[in-house]
């Protein structure tokens, strides 16, 4: 393809607002414009790297026995009230009528309507298992659309729905997408990893999210140096540190005594001021859950994990309370709260049973109390609340420590065992005759976001340096002077035999000066480069870069097109 006839419009500069790397690259190279905030047109390079993540999606889902299929963008509310999301799923979801009254929304994801087509069809267990996927755009109304393609509110996603007859047929058919999904990001050319998460508002009962790693992905994850126990941090099991699970000896504290604390409200604070360090303190935060109170206790050195207490509450919807709850709840204002005496649900982290001698807020201003002991002094639901933080010992192997990394979520594969078929009834006859509803998976890839995540693993400060496999072009061909002949013709013929051998080439024909053409190639990011010039060419060679290298590789003009192609072939995978 020649660029002087191509519709790539570079750009200089981004607008401000394109903030994260990926964003701003994709814009600048050509790739995508706004449309609207989080809605994007994709220009001809951007489509081409869309493409070959759907292509190798593609593959690899028919090979894990997935079928296609082509839902519609536009689905009927009346499937969202069965299944009871209608209420639910908040304002994401774009909600409209047309011009009988009915109501409609913009899928956001399809659950309802896969059931709905299989429960009209499937009606033995001789019919299962079925698998079916699409490639789709999708629609959510994200109250923060950000990174452009990395958190849009329109984006492509790639989402497959398994039925089986039982859990355990069910969990094999978790097994082979979990597979695939690694063959998937393993093909793309992207480091990832798979992290045990969170099953949020979907619900179900295992999730695992596949994560690609980089310092600007907005997740946090932990992995274990010793074992291959990783999980997104919202889900990560945390150990107690210290004592594990020992109640405190409560009888060898001596009794509770209250102290003036004047104005002494973070932890920080009150540790220095009764000089004692913060893993003697447990922290006390006030939360609302579907809007009745309930306390919180951490060690002080700790932080909650609200999607743990969100869990431990039975709770849909948890906020931290503000000065007036925590008035209500506790009697005291903001910063002396504490558990002894307190009236409402508390949840106390592992860590906290062991505080034999603690010191925590006596629910008054200017006051705590110290040596507080569990189980003496108040009493407490306990569970594992904590945030995992790094240096954790590992619940899993207990060799290794947690360390973090900051990771994309491209894609997401769900256990959902009946949450749906049960509701909607999408059940099955099995071998005697026992109706029983079907046992469901749900496994999602964000398309577009798999670009953006590409983007900000694989560049530099000049621009995107594309993995193989999903580059827009394999090679950029650049002859720096286009006023010799010479030049031109080698660059032309290197671009028709490379063609010939089925690598995609960018033929920079456009009469620019080189530094113009080096620019742009290193915005574009085609993971190699090779530049014509009437230097080397006298000796005979060419200049052969791979984009993030510091220097070109010599190559004789007559090995080029078959050097260049081993390469490309090598690097498809
Ligand atoms: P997130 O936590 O990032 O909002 P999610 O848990 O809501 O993601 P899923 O419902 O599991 O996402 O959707 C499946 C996949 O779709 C995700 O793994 C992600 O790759 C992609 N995806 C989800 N929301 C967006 C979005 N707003 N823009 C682009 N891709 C998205
Ligand atoms: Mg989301």
């Amino acid at each position: 393809m020649r660029f002087s006839r191509s519709f790539i419009p570079t750009l200089k500069e981004a607008p401000a607002e394109a903030t994260s790397p990926s964003h701003v690259l994709l814009l600048r190279a050509g790739c995508m414009r706004k449309v609207a905030a989080g809605i994007y047109t994709f220009l001809p390079l951007g489509l081409r790297a869309l493409a070959k993540i759907q292509r190798i999606v593609r593959e690899e889902m028919t090979r894990a026995g997935a079928q296609e299929v082509l839902m519609p963008a536009v689905q009927p509310a009346e499937l969202w009230q069965e299944s009871g999301r209608w209420e639910q799923y908040g304002p994401e979801l774009l909600r409209f009528k047309d011009r009988k009254g009915t109501e409609f929304c913009l899928g956001p994801t399809h659950e309802e309507v896969i059931v709905d087509l299989v429960r009209r069809d499937v009606r033995s267990y001789r019919q299962l298992p079925v698998c079916l996927f699409q490639i789709q755009a999708k629609f959510r109304d994200e109250l923060r659309p950000r990174g452009g393609l990395l958190r849009g509110r329109e984006f492509i996603m790639k989402d497959a729905y398994s039925f089986d007859a039982d859990v355990d047929a069910a969990g094999r058919s978790y097994d082979v997408m979990f597979a695939a999904y690694e063959r998937i990001f393993r093909r793309c050319g992207l480091e990832f990893r798979a992290v045990e998460a969170d099953t949020g508002p979907i619900g179900g009962t295992r999730s695992h999210e596949f994560q690609v790693l980089a310092d600007t992905g907005e997740d946090s994850i932990v992995a274990c140096d010793a074992c291959d126990y990783a999980a997104n941090v919202e889900k990560a099991e945390a150990r107690a540190e210290g004592a594990t699970g020992a109640v405190s000896e409560a009888s060898a504290a001596p009794p509770v005594e209250k102290v003036a604390t004047p104005g002494k409200r973070t932890v920080e604070e009150v540790c220095a001021f009764l000089q004692v360090s913060p893993s003697a303190l447990v922290k006390t935060l006030i939360y609302l859950a579907d809007g009745k109170p309930i306390a919180a206790l951490v060690r002080g050195d700790r932080e909650v994990n609200e999607v743990k207490l969100k869990r431990a509450a039975g709770a849909r919807d948890l906020l931290l309370g503000n000065d007036a709850a925590i008035a209500a709840a506790t009697g005291g204002p903001v910063g002396f709260s504490g558990p002894v005496g307190l009236k409402i649900p508390i949840f106390a982290d592992n860590e906290v049973r062991a505080m034999a001698d603690a010191v925590v807020g006596a629910n008054a201003a200017d006051t705590h109390l110290r040596h507080v002991a569990f189980g003496r002094d108040f009493d407490a639901t306990v569970v594992d609340l904590r945030q995992a933080a790094a240096g954790d010992a590992c619940p899993r192997c207990a060799r290794g420590r947690f360390r973090f990394f900051r990771g994309i979520e491209v894609g997401h594969v769900f256990f959902l065992g009946t949450k749906y078929s049960e509701p909607m009834k999408c059940t099955f006859l099995d071998e005697k005759g026992v109706e029983k509803p079907a046992i469901m998976g749900c496994y999602g890839i964000g398309i577009t976001r798999i670009a953006a995540a590409a983007v900000e693993q694989n560049r530099d400060a000049a621009g995107i340096a594309w993995p193989m496999p999903i580059a827009p072009f394999h090679v950029t061909v650049l002859p720096a002077q286009m006023n010799v002949p010479r030049v031109v013709e080698t660059a032309e013929k290197l671009h028709d035999a490379l063609e010939a051998s089925g690598v995609e080439v960018l033929l920079d024909d456009r009469d620019e000066r080189a530094g113009v053409k080096f620019k742009d190639a290193d915005l574009l990011g085609a993971p190699l480069r090779v530049t014509i010039g009437e230097k080397s060419l006298a000796k005979g060679v060419v200049e052969l870069k791979e984009r993030l290298a510091k220097e070109p590789e010599l190559v004789p003009v007559e090995d080029a097109a078959r050097v260049i192609a081993e390469r490309v072939k090598a690097r498809l995978g």
